[in-house]
């Protein structure tokens, strides 16, 4: 089986399949703490690509309540306990070896346990590529079940406890969790095809589904951890995200030629969403690009991680953990950068906070900034800790080296003149 570098593991993992890594790689931001559930994401999504008969339980993007919702239902407890039995079997701690972390090369040190591969490997008859189950048509039934319904402390009376919620972590709690397909650097769902349907792009490592090729054996729903290919009975194959791929490729009307955000991307009223293209070596990892927004949030201020690296399918999907959960739940779901990353974006450093206002700021892909200085405006003390702010300027660079976008830290505020008084 061959060898891969999987930087999230910080270390060579075996892959069944000969990975090409694509000279770009279509990935994203989420900032959990800012999303509100709106689910505008969920139905752009809808009503782009899975409008038609045979879909109407296919959403390809969904925003679920952690720690009980999960579109399918209990996708990810079901995938941690199989991974969990694995690591019985064959006598392994799914552990991580934090000494051993690296700047960029293995920023979460090592991880020592065994990935869906591995697991599926480690077996004592090998029966398929990857860890897995096929979910249910009733867990598949509902997009967000149990939405908003907390955990943790409770009243007297049974409920909730209000009591519970100051910072720096709140007693009880849940957040919402956004989802789409990783377009993984080694997608479980490609390898376990027996058609070779499955495909990754090399020009933007976008992973499609030939739908004239694939016959809906379903390997890949059972193979894929993030359960994002969904077969569809009306056509008898699979289908999953598309990435928007017309979009990145600059041909939606609107793009003039220009690459552009996804549809659930563009349209978040909560601006928790960023989405970009990062280069990468022939090697898989990814090339330095200092002042791509993407490779700054992940690479550089380590506030944005992955979603269950130890699953090992090197999701492109990146999450800034919310700041008020449990920190062990939180480091089961994205890895041991956890703590570090909840730090730097309580008291964000300024180039951080310029960042943060590119998020949701155009609908064309941002391939680069640049920070313009400004003074000081404000300063406070966190955590302990002196923290200034300062109103520095960022410019937004697209494909072209054309200037997308220009905002200011310090949000222009405009007065409602006297004479025109607020009418509702
Ligand atoms: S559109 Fe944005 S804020 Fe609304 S649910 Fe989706 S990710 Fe959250
Ligand atoms: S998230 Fe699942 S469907 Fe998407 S590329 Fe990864 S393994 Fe495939
Ligand atoms: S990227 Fe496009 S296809 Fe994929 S979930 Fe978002 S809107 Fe749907």
């Amino acid at each position: 089986m061959p060898e891969v570098y999987n930087w999230q593991l910080g270390r060579n993992m075996s892959y069944p399949y000969q990975a090409a890594s694509p000279e770009l790689q279509w990935a994203f931001v989420f900032n959990i703490n800012r999303c509100i559930a709106c689910q505008t994401c969920t139905f752009a999504c809808k009503a782009t690509w899975t409008f038609s008969k045979g879909q109407e339980y296919m959403w390809w993007n969904n925003v679920e309540t952690k720690p009980y919702g999960g579109y399918p239902r209990f996708w990810d407890i079901k995938l941690l306990e199989i991974l969990d039995k694995a690591h019985t079997s064959a006598g392994k701690d799914a552990s991580w070896d934090t000494s051993q972390r690296n700047g960029t090369e293995r920023p979460y040190g090592t991880y020592q346990g065994l990935t869906v591969f591995e697991g599926a490997q480690a077996e004592a008859t090998p029966t398929e590529v990857a860890l897995g189950y096929e979910p249910t048509d009733d867990e598949w039934a509902a997009p967000n079940l149990y939405e908003d319904t907390a955990t943790g402390l409770t009243s007297k009376e049974g409920d909730t406890s209000l009591e519970s919620t100051g910072l720096p972590e709140h007693k009880s709690w849940f957040f919402y969790l956004q989802r789409v397909c990783n377009h993984c650097s080694y997608p479980a769902c490609l390898a376990s095809c027996p058609r070779q349907a499955i495909y990754k792009r090399p020009q933007d490592g976008i992973v499609l589904i030939d739908q004239e090729r694939c016959r809906g054996y379903r390997k890949c729903v059972s193979a894929c951890p993030y359960k994002k290919t969904m077969y569809r009975p009306t056509t008898r194959v699979t289908e999953k995200c598309v990435a928007c791929y017309p979009r990145i490729e600059g041909k939606d009307p609107l793009a003039l030629g220009q690459p552009l955000e996804t549809r659930c991307m563009a349209v978040c009223p909560g601006k928790i969403r960023i989405q970009g293209l990062v280069k990468k070596n022939l090697d898989g990892s990814w090339a330095e690009d200092r002042y791509n927004p993407i490779y700054f949030l992940v690479k550089v201020a380590k506030v944005a991680l992955p979603l269950y690296p130890q699953f090992g399918t090197e999701p492109n999907g990146y999450y800034i953990p919310p700041r008020w959960a449990p920190k062990p739940y939180l480091r089961q779901m994205f890895g041991p950068g956890v703590d570090a990353a909840i730090e730097r974006y309580i008291a964000p450093d300024r180039e951080l906070l310029a960042v943060q206002q590119l998020f949701r700021a155009t609908q064309q892909i941002i391939f680069q900034y640049e920070i313009i200085e400004g003074p000081k405006v404000f300063e406070a003390v966190v955590n302990g800790k002196n923290w200034e702010m300062f109103n520095d300027t960022v410019v937004g660079y697209g494909k072209d080296d054309q200037e997308l976008v220009r905002l200011q830290v310090n949000e222009v505020q405009y007065t409602r003149p006297a004479e025109r008084p607020n009418s509702i």
